[in-house]
């Protein structure tokens, strides 16, 4: 799960992590009000989206009086943003970050991920931060500097020492460096995130050191044992189709291409999508119903996907274990009758039920093509939707 960057710099002020004087605002007028709470000569207003970038798509705007609050916020309120991790359909901003001005001497970066090379937690940094940092990361990878931590003893010291010296922080301020980057490791940990990552880190006229910036995702598994994380969940930034997904407890994800695909088993949703992209089709979603889906999961997931007027047709691969073909067939006849169906749909069942799951869908009257195998399917709904 993705939080706002407002709500990353509460999260990490709690453990101390150095953070500017800033308030979220729902309004323009909320947004002077929250400067004129603020104080200082330079304000910034900062779009909030989940998504980077902001500052070079004109979501982040530095305001010298309260007449330029107030003319920033109209301005950036309301607007559909476009940054390089939007997609080109951007996102429209609803909130504002209203944040004190810094007096940037130098931006840094610094992030957290979990590497699943060593299966490690990596804190990476770089001189080059700011802006550009996936074109730091493109072209000149040698400046991206890594420590791998080692999960029995966390974040050591002496690693946070020798990244903040390689990366150039100037030594008077190192060891305020290395007491954000242990805050920031502490964090990442307790609230367990999946990334971490602050670009720009800033050294400032007055010799401080301060996340700018702020990128926190966590991990949804590890969610129910953060209730103060989940409040933060923004719905107006999710897609519609995967919320309804999520209280079906169904694993989907939205994307780009024309055939709806419903499958039991991630591994088997991965290989459908590949087998589909190999016979030259576009998947619109992965889409894994689980292993002891009932008839009315199925009839749901059937329906989101339907949902999407992207879809051009419907490619059902099951493979019957633990889950039976006949709940499947069911789910797939029973949604198929409540939101009606003219788009093509090809069918491979195999496993468990599997006689019966083809008599239930041969009686249903739907016009349904079978398959025999997953490349026959493939083939088939690929020939049909274009
Ligand atoms: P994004 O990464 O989405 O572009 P950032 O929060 O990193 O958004 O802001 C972009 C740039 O705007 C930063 O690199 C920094 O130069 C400037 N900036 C952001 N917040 C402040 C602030 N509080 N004071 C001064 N400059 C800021
Ligand atoms: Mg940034």
């Amino acid at each position: 799960m993705n939080i706002h960057e407002y709500q990353g710099k509460e999260v990490l002020k709690q453990y101390g992590v150095a953070v500017p004087n800033g308030k979220v605002a729902f309004s323009v007028d909320e947004a002077v009000q929250a400067a004129e709470q603020l104080g200082t000569p330079v304000v910034v207003v900062k779009a909030q989206i989940h998504a980077g970038g902001r500052g070079k798509a004109g979501g982040v705007k530095v305001a010298k009086s309260l007449d330029e609050v107030r003319a920033y916020a109209s301005e950036i309120l309301g607007k559909v943003l476009v940054t390089h991790q939007t997609g080109p359909e951007g996102k429209e901003v609803k909130r504002l970050l209203i944040e004190q001005g810094c007096d940037i001497k130098k931006e840094y970066y610094i992030g957290i991920v979990v590497d699943r090379a060593t299966g490690r937690v990596v804190l990476m940094g770089s001189e080059e931060g700011g802006m550009d940092i996936e074109e730091v990361a493109e072209n000149t990878p040698e400046k991206i500097i890594k420590v791998v931590v080692d999960p029995a003893v966390g974040l050591q010291v002496f690693q946070a020492r020798k990244l903040a010296y390689d990366i150039n922080i100037p030594g008077e301020l190192v060891n305020k460096a290395v007491k954000f980057m242990l805050a920031l490791y502490q964090a990442f940990v307790d609230k367990d995130c999946s990334i971490a990552e602050i670009n720009p880190l800033v050294v400032t006229g007055d010799g401080q050191v301060m996340a700018l910036d702020a990128k926190l995702n966590f991990d949804s598994n590890a969610l129910y044992r953060h209730k103060d994380i989940l409040e933060y969940r923004d719905l107006d930034e999710e897609d519609e189709k995967e919320i309804e997904a999520s209280k079906y407890d169904l694993s989907y994800i939205a994307l780009d291409g024309n055939i709806g695909c419903m499958v039991n088993g991630a591994g088997l949703a991965m290989s459908t999508m590949d087998i589909i992209k190999y016979y030259g089709g576009e998947p619109a979603n992965f889409l894994d119903v689980g292993g002891g889906a009932t008839t009315e999961k199925v009839t749901e997931a059937f329906k989101i996907i339907l949902s999407d007027p992207n879809v051009k047709g419907i490619f059902v691969n099951i493979f019957g274990g633990i889950m039976r073909c006949d709940v499947i067939a069911n789910g797939v006849v029973e949604a198929a009758k409540q939101v009606g169906l003219s788009r093509p749909l090809v069918v491979r069942l195999e496993g468990t039920n599997v006689e019966i799951g083809k008599r239930i869908l041969n009686e249903s009257g739907l016009n349904i093509v079978a398959a025999d195998s997953m490349a026959d399917g493939a083939q088939k709904i690929v020939a049909l939707v274009q």
